[in-house]
């Protein structure tokens, strides 16, 4: 009875979530499986970014929990942001629901799960749900524990930050994930070097805004920002031959950080650079506080310290008052930054943002044309930066078997997957890949083995 699967839905720092509750409740005796058919206990963990995210976990345990009529030992949790964002009120519309557990409670699940359990074996009804959204000091460095697999892990996630302070008028997650809250750094680089010692060659550090690390706990020295301390830290550290970190801010992209690109030779030329709009007028409005003109001299001094560097970035299309004149700016600084990549999001509605109050909002069809124009313009560019990569031999590093166990996969340091064939020693290796043939988002090629052992 103590099979546990988690469901995550959302963003990487929702999977490292999961990861790190999955490790400790593995610890604890419980069983972490990959059947939600088979297992005795199911967690959610939810995402709010969207309506549309919270539309889909709420249908999903809502179905869920008609398991309960058939089996009523079924234990049914959800966690995370929808979690804290929603607290009691899911049960006025999921009654059945045993745990809801908030952001910064995830350290709580074992003890939660064993007392329900304890109930049970005792004969006891499991009576009511058990509801924890609380803010909890030092929570932030709770999320630290890794699952250990049978196979070689190649790359992790390390946690640096939790919360947000930001306050862009559309985001919900400052209500969410709380204050922004930093892991000590001599904390992050030990567990750095704990997965180098394991294997891991390539982590990536997260965060709400990566780029505000440590900035109320530590000083800058000599221009030097605390988070670009810390790549410095963990460039240093042996066996870790890859950094990169998501999700930064344009805000925290300063000479220190631009330059850190030049000399810190782990650090992957590859940047997610969340734009949002390109008009000034909408970016304004969304309290994000840079211009047009500050991001693209962001992306000039990227591509003049590295100008081989990959650029993916976020969009909201359809914030409320944008215009076709808006829409257009961010078309034109959209196809002037040559982005490799795009998360391209229609604006949703969150309750309780300032953006939900502003009148003028967007029609829904305006809105999915401008999503689609936009895409159309990423495929494009996507297409032409995949075509320049073909015969070229680009360093990839072997993670394990592809999805169809026939082929290995890989990333290249821009972030590409990349699909070959290899012997299963290399996993865990950095090899060279001659590109022999590309999808818009995945190389396929040969890897030169001359004098790779
Ligand atoms: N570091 C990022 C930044 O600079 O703002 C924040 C990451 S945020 C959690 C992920 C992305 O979700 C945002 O960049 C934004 O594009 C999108 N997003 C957030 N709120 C949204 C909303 N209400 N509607 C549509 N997209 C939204």
């Amino acid at each position: 009875m103590n099979r546990v699967y988690i469901k995550t839905y959302g963003c990487q720092m929702n999977e490292r979530d999961s990861e790190a509750v999955a490790a400790m409740l593995r610890a604890r005796g419980y069983r972490i499986v990959n059947d939600e058919d088979n297992c005795d206990i199911l967690l959610l963990n939810t995402c709010s970014v969207r309506d549309a995210a919270e539309q889909k976990a709420l249908g999903k345990a809502g179905y869920l929990a008609q398991r309960k009529k058939h089996n009523p030992q079924f234990v049914l949790g959800i966690l995370g942001c929808m979690a804290q964002n929603r607290g009691a009120a899911i049960l006025e519309q999921l009654p059945d629901v045993d745990l809801i557990i908030g952001t910064q409670k995830f350290h709580q699940v074992p003890g939660y799960l064993d007392n329900l359990r304890a109930a049970r074996d005792a004969g006891l009804p499991i009576g009511q749900s058990i509801v924890d959204v609380g803010e909890e000091e030092g929570s932030q460095n709770t999320i630290r524990d890794h699952l250990e697999s049978p196979e070689r892990q190649v790359t992790a996630f390390v946690s640096i930050q939790q919360g947000c302070n930001m306050d862009c008028a559309f985001c919900i997650v400052p209500k969410t994930r709380g204050d922004e809250r930093s892991r000590p750094m001599d904390d992050i680089v030990a567990e750095c070097r704990a997965l180098a010692e394991r294997g891991v060659r390539e982590v990536t550090l997260l965060g709400q805004i990566v780029t505000s690390y440590g900035r109320r706990d530590y000083t800058h020295t000599n221009g030097i920002s605390p988070f670009v301390q810390l790549l410095e830290k963990v460039q240093s550290i042996e066996g870790i031959e890859r950094i990169r970190f998501t999700s930064p801010h344009p805000r925290g992209f300063k000479q220190d950080l631009v330059e850190a690109y030049g000399r810190l030779s782990k650090l992957c030329e590859y940047v997610h650079l969340p734009m949002q709009s390109g008009s000034d007028r909408i970016l304004r409005a969304m309290n994000r506080p840079y211009s047009s003109q500050r991001y693209a001299e962001i992306v000039g001094a990227l591509r003049a310290v590295r100008p081989d560097i990959y650029l993916s970035t976020d969009i909201i299309v359809g914030f409320p008052g944008e215009t076709d004149e808006d829409f257009e700016r961010t078309c034109r600084l959209f196809e002037a930054c040559d982005f490799d990549m795009a998360y391209i999001f229609k604006y949703s509605v969150r309750t309780g943002t300032v953006a939900a109050e502003l009148a003028d909002q967007v029609p829904d069809e305006v809105k999915e044309a401008r999503n689609q124009h936009l895409l159309e313009l990423l495929r494009r560019n996507s297409e032409r930066r995949t075509a320049a990569l073909l015969g070229t031999v680009e360093e990839v590093l072997v993670e394990g078997p592809d999805k169809t166990g026939r082929h290995f996969t890989g990333r290249t340091r821009g972030n590409r997957v990349a699909i070959f064939d290899a012997h299963p020693r290399l996993v865990g290796e950095l090899v060279p890949l001659r590109v022999e043939r590309a999808s818009v988002s995945t190389l396929y090629g040969e890897l030169v083995l001359n004098g790779v052992a």
